[in-house]
């Protein structure tokens, strides 16, 4: 199976050129060619295996190039037991008679990110091993919070990489923060830009094209690739999850073979959402695709009138991982939604970047709404449903989960939709302690994220990740912080 460029269907790469890569020399994101079908015979088979035979599965029908040897050793490197506190890699939670919390979080970095970014850097290195095998890869990251710390912990110390992380100083939890900054690896660095996310993608986006660095690279035998979810050895792993919780969920006798499901995802960058959607396109019975966004409701209002834009305030919020407004992925939606036209998507990202603003046509618009529903909560509406769901279904959530469960139960409200539905679950609640625990209790809170973790243990009765915890003696070794137009500075120190 070969790849596309959304900006350029003419363009034709391997899936592990386009892994290696990252992103296409035109600015555009690899796209397959065609979906691979998932018939209800492979569904069937899938009953019973273990995660990582499912995944192997699937991948090998998106990764035709890579030998069985080769997925066996991706696949396992990834998921294991030593770097999942789940033997399931993830868990299922039912909560109330039709939600299901899908939890991804049970990884190292306690974020979905790990779902994906354990198995990057060994499809990464595969990958250049095919198709440029001698050189050195540098990864560059903007991360709002979570990519950030899961990339640094799968590429940490990984040969032939060096990896070099922005993220917004002002724009993280104080645990995400500690996790990055106290990172070990030889090979990784961690810089804070004074600015939002957004600042922090599209000044790597710009090196990733900058004609003088390329230069600098060349000279040195390295190359540049992305670990953001721009790069589709993100997505592919994203998949999996989907196909793998439904055939779960059909083995529990939740629900039955060719049942069909809803799935809400809490979004940013539209990544997770995404491989849902190519999970539906494959043929998984997924019902309505519902994206649920924080106050930063670009993608709400986009599925509603089908214009985006991204000229609005920025607010920082209690779910910093989705404070975004421009949602990468959203081109390769668009792209498979207006049939593959290159010229289209051309027309409008061209316009986003000058403008911040583009408008679809109203066939794509109406292809939007039959497959997704947008909604949108604010910090308030996020606390208010941790309470409820804790008191409820003594279930704890996180900010970020916590605005799926309320944005899929106004859904279910507005549309007596009761069809059974998959609610990502994208983050341990001890990632954001402070935000979580005002929610559930009215007593006083200590500013030491160490004291709030415990505190919160004691109030919910669950147990802190042992990751976390240990982040309390590690040293900090990333101290730096730059105006966002000294980034390009700081990716030359660190190729040297
Ligand atoms: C990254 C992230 C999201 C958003 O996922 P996208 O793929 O960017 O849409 C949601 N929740 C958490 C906890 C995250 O880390």
């Amino acid at each position: 199976m070969n790849y596309n460029s959304t900006r350029d269907s003419g363009c034709i790469v391997t899936a592990a050129q386009a892994i290696a890569q990252g992103i296409s020399q035109e600015g555009g994101l690899f796209v397959p060619e065609t979906l691979p079908v998932l018939s209800r015979e492979d569904l069937e088979k899938m009953i019973g295996m273990s995660y990582n035979e499912k995944a192997k599965m699937i991948l090998s029908r998106f990764l035709t190039d890579f030998t069985s040897e080769e997925l066996d050793y991706c696949v396992d490197s990834a998921y294991n037991d030593r770097k999942f506190d789940s033997a399931n890699i993830s868990e299922i939670s039912r909560v109330g008679d039709s939600a299901y919390l899908l939890e991804l979080w049970h990884g190292p970095t306690c974020a979905f990110k790990d779902m994906a970014l354990q198995l990057l850097p060994f499809l990464m290195t595969t990958s250049s091993r095919k198709t440029a095998p001698d050189k050195e890869i540098v990864v560059l990251v903007a991360t709002s919070g979570d990519t950030g710390k899961a990339a640094l912990e799968g590429f940490a110390d990984v040969p032939h990489t060096r990896m070099l992380v922005f993220y917004p100083e002002n724009g993280v939890s104080e645990m995400q923060k500690l996790q990055m900054t106290t990172q070990s690896g030889e090979n990784v660095s961690v810089c804070a830009i004074k600015g939002n996310f957004d600042d922090a993608q599209s000044g790597v986006k710009k090196i990733f094209t900058d004609p003088v660095i390329e230069a600098e690279l060349e000279k040195n035998g390295q190359m540049f690739s992305s670990a953001n979810s721009i790069n589709w050895g993100r997505l592919v792993p994203q998949i999996v999850y989907y196909i793998a919780a439904y055939t779960t969920l059909v083995e529990q006798g939740e629900i039955a073979m060719g049942e069909t499901v809803n799935v809400t995802v809490p979004t940013g960058n539209f990544g997770n959402i995404l491989a849902a959607y190519y999970a539906k396109l494959m043929g998984l019975p997924i019902g309505k695709l519902i994206c649920a966004s924080n106050r930063n409701r670009v993608l709400t209002d986009f599925i509603r009138t089908g214009v985006y834009d991204r000229n609005r305030d920025f607010y920082t919020t209690t779910s910093p991982s989705m404070d975004i407004l421009i949602s990468s992925n959203l081109e390769r939606l668009l792209y498979q939604l207006c049939g593959k036209d290159d010229a289209v998507i051309r027309d409008w990202f061209g316009k986003l970047s000058s403008e911040g603003k583009y408008t679809v046509s109203d066939s794509v618009k109406e292809k939007l709404q039959a497959d997704f529903w947008g909604g949108f909560c604010d910090d308030e509406q996020t606390a208010a449903t941790i309470k409820k769901t804790f008191e409820e279904y003594g279930y704890l959530c996180d900010t970020h989960t916590a605005v799926a469960v309320k944005v899929y139960q106004d859904y279910t409200a507005e549309t007596g939709d009761k069809t059974k539905c998959i609610i990502a679950s994208t983050a341990s609640p001890y990632k954001f302690n402070d935000a979580v625990l005002a929610a559930i209790t009215d007593q006083e809170i200590p500013a030491d994220p160490f004291e709030q973790a415990e505190m919160l243990s004691r109030i919910s009765g669950t147990t802190p990740p042992a990751s976390l915890m240990a982040l309390k003696t590690k040293k900090v070794r990333f101290t730096d912080s730059v105006d966002k137009e000294q980034m390009v500075e700081k990716v030359k120190e660190m190729l040297k």
